[in-house]
């Protein structure tokens, strides 16, 4: 159900019941992610706080105009500025997982406008990490009135520091980037090994589940039926070629002749998916950064054109 008053530009509000909604942006490309709202009882959680000022201020509108309680507790799914760079439009706490709080130290200096050259389409406004209050390890449980939230990080996938967001009472889970859907998944900061084992504990623990992912509509079974099965093909042929002696993220892409998920919006990521498999096969650790990204940068331009 959507409640009218809460309409955005952006955005689409679902309820998912019991004061739990998805707030879902309408393209889900890049930086273009989802927000949670979850009604505790006295005060509300946000998961997630998109990538500027803009956005983040549109989200406290939608809190007010559906008449939850203040939010008190942000909870970000990994580091990446799309669901963190809004923090501080909040003024309450974040919690984030401990792998994630140490890359968003590292990268808490970058001003966000380094994007701008490379999305000119977005606005960067107000747009900055605030690091978390809150460092997480492998679980964490939030009490309220309404019932308790159980927060879990199951291993690296999309990032080293992917946190999932259970809320029992509603049989619905946020899954952050784990889950992208109708929008190609981005395997460049994790691991596409770690996120195939990630999506089977999910989907083994939640297969009834309601699923919220970072990009897109509403999930389910089948959807992560479809991201296990285009990380699947990524490093299957990304495998068979590496023993042909070719280590070109583009020129893998290509010799794909039919790419999995290519009917999904950004299905350029393939290339940078492809480095992070090679990186994979060649057993770096999951999210270790890669050395040449301004050359991925073009590669994925030129798969793009192609
Ligand atoms: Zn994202």
């Amino acid at each position: 159900m959507t409640n009218p008053m809460s309409k955005c530009e952006w955005c689409r509000v679902e309820e998912l019941g019991s004061g739990v909604y998805a707030i879902l942006d309408l393209h889900g490309g890049w930086f273009r992610s989802n927000t949670g709202l979850i009604d505790m009882g006295d005060y509300t959680v946000v998961v997630d706080t998109q990538y500027n000022e803009i956005r983040a201020k549109d989200v406290l509108r939608i809190i007010e105009d559906l008449d939850l309680p203040p939010p008190r507790l942000i909870i970000n799914t990994h580091h990446h500025g799309d669901h963190a760079w809004g923090n501080h439009v909040f003024n309450v706490p974040a919690v984030m997982h401990e792998n994630a709080y140490r890359v968003a130290s590292l990268l808490k200096d970058v001003a966000p406008d380094i994007y701008k050259p490379f999305f000119p389409q977005l606005d960067f406004t107000g747009a900055k990490y605030t690091l978390p209050e809150i460092v997480v390890n492998n679980h964490l449980t939030l009490t309220g009135s309404r019932g308790e939230l159980q927060l879990y990080h199951i291993g690296p996938a999309h990032t080293v520091g992917d946190i999932i967001v259970e809320v029992p009472w509603i049989k619905t889970v946020f899954v952050g980037d784990i889950v992208f859907n109708k929008v190609t998944p981005l395997a460049l900061d994790g691991t596409l090994k770690g996120w195939l084992r990630t999506l089977n504990v999910i989907q083994e623990k939640y297969r009834d589940y309601t699923i919220i992912g970072g990009h897109g509509p509403i999930a389910n079974n089948e959807t992560l039926d479809q991201l296990k099965y285009y990380l699947e093909s990524i490093l299957v042929e990304t495998e068979k070629q590496i023993l042909k002696g070719i280590t070109d993220p583009l020129k893998i892409a290509l010799s794909i002749k039919n790419p999995p998920l290519s009917d999904w919006r950004e299905n350029e990521r393939i290339v940078l998916n492809i480095q992070r498999a090679i990186m994979d096969i060649e057993k770096h650790p999951p999210g270790e950064p890669v050395s040449n990204l301004p050359e991925l940068a073009v590669k994925m331009k030129k798969f793009s054109r192609i």
